[in-house]
Formats: structure tokens, C-alpha cells, sequence
């Protein structure tokens, strides 16, 4: 068996590892812990359309831009991937950013929804794609409502969406399963260094 950490650098590869789930199953939640306690994983900062939620800082969770700001890195191609989410706003993954860290030999980590990962598939198909799936269809609901950030009205097209999404697992190279976010994390960290790749 391969130590990937041990392995000497010219035989290391970098890789992208794609993290998508159905809403709510707390893909943000993960990435926040792989953030906190795995400052060597490099994550992707996504452009938006939506508005800040409280304690939202630009340029840290997203960068926040409005129509026009995303029409334009549309039309110069510097996003590798973008999708409308839950028929409310555009996100993107800028594109320069996560070439240049697998450009310098360490693995990114994209956070995006299921649009955006089958976009990912089709250009970088040597990808790891991971499924984050809740314990249950019920807990699932259970944290959407209990997050408590949205509307009654969207909710509802989030459940709808999640419905869709949860039928994608198959697609997926492996799923976690989030009964708890830190050990999510920590499954996820250790997916990646089981790759033949350093953080
Ligand atoms: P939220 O508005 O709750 O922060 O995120 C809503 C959804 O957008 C989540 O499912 C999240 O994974 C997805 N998302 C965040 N950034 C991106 C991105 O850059 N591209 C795509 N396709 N989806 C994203």
C-alpha cells in the first residue's frame, strides 16, 4: 500500500476532490470543519449572486457580486463551473484560483451543488467526487427546517431540489455519510489523503 504523505514529491499528483450533496445535508457545515481544523486543505471560495447572510464576509465564504459582475466572468470563461441554485441565485467556481493550487501540486476541495459537479465531471473527469448524504430522507428535513435561514416558500423548492439530488449518489465515486459534521470532515480529509496526492 501506497503512504501518500511519505511518498517523495516528484511521485506526488494533485487533485481535485469535488464535494456535492442534496441541500441542507450540510456540505457547508463540513467545509467550515476541513477549514478549521485542516488549515493545509486548500477550499475554494465560490462567486454569488445571493445576498450575505449575517456574519457572511465577502471574499471568505463567497465573494458576493451582483448580475452583471457574474455575466462578465461568464463571458471572460473564469469560471470552471456555475449553476442557478434552487431557482434563486447563480453560483460559480472561479477558475484561475483552483488551476493554480493543482498547478502547484496540492489538492483543492470544490463545495458546490449537483449541476455544478456534473459540470466538473465533463472537464476534469480525474476528479474525486465525494456525496455527502444524510442519515435519513426525515433528518434531512429536520435540518433544513431547523437551520432556519430561509423562507417557507424556499424551503420548499429546496426540499424539491434535495429530492432530485439525493437519486445522484450513484454517480458519485463514494458517499459519506453525515451523521456528525467533524467526523464528516475528518472521512473527507482522510478520502483525500488516501489519494495519490499531499493536501
Ligand atoms: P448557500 O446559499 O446555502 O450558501 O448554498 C446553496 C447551494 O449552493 C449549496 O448547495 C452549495 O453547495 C451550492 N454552491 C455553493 N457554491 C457553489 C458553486 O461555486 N457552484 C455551484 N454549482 N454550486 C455552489
Amino acid at each position: 500500500m501506497t503512504d501518500a504523505a511519505a511518498a517523495p514529491p516528484e511521485t506526488r499528483r494533485s487533485r481535485l476532490v469535488v464535494l456535492a450533496g442534496p441541500t441542507a445535508v450540510g456540505k457547508g457545515s463540513v467545509a467550515a470543519d476541513v477549514r478549521r481544523s485542516h488549515p493545509e486543505v486548500w477550499i475554494s471560495v465560490s462567486a454569488t449572486t445571493r445576498a450575505p447572510r449575517p456574519g457572511e464576509q465577502d471574499g471568505v465564504h463567497y465573494w458576493f457580486v451582483d448580475d452583471d459582475q457574474f455575466d462578465a466572468m461568464i463571458e471572460r470563461g473564469d469560471l470552471l463551473e456555475w449553476a442557478v441554485v434552487h431557482k434563486a441565485a447563480r453560483y460559480g467556481t472561479p477558475r484561475q484560483p483552483v488551476e493554480q493550487v493543482l498547478a502547484e501540486g496540492r489538492s483543492a476541495l470544490l463545495e458546490i451543488d449537483l449541476q455544478g459537479a456534473r459540470q466538473v465531471r465533463e472537464t476534469m473527469a480525474e476528479a474525486l467526487f465525494v456525496f455527502l448524504k444524510p442519515p435519513s430522507w426525515d433528518e434531512l428535513v429536520r435540518r433544513l427546517v431547523g437551520r432556519g435561514t430561509e423562507t417557507e416558500e424556499e424551503r420548499e423548492r429546496r426540499l424539491v431540489t434535495a429530492r432530485e439530488e439525493l437519486a445522484a449518489e450513484a454517480e458519485f465515486d463514494v458517499a459519506i455519510v453525515n451523521h456528525e459534521v467533524h467526523a464528516a470532515a475528518e472521512d473527507l480529509v482522510a478520502l483525500m489523503l488516501q489519494s495519490p496526492t499531499t493536501l
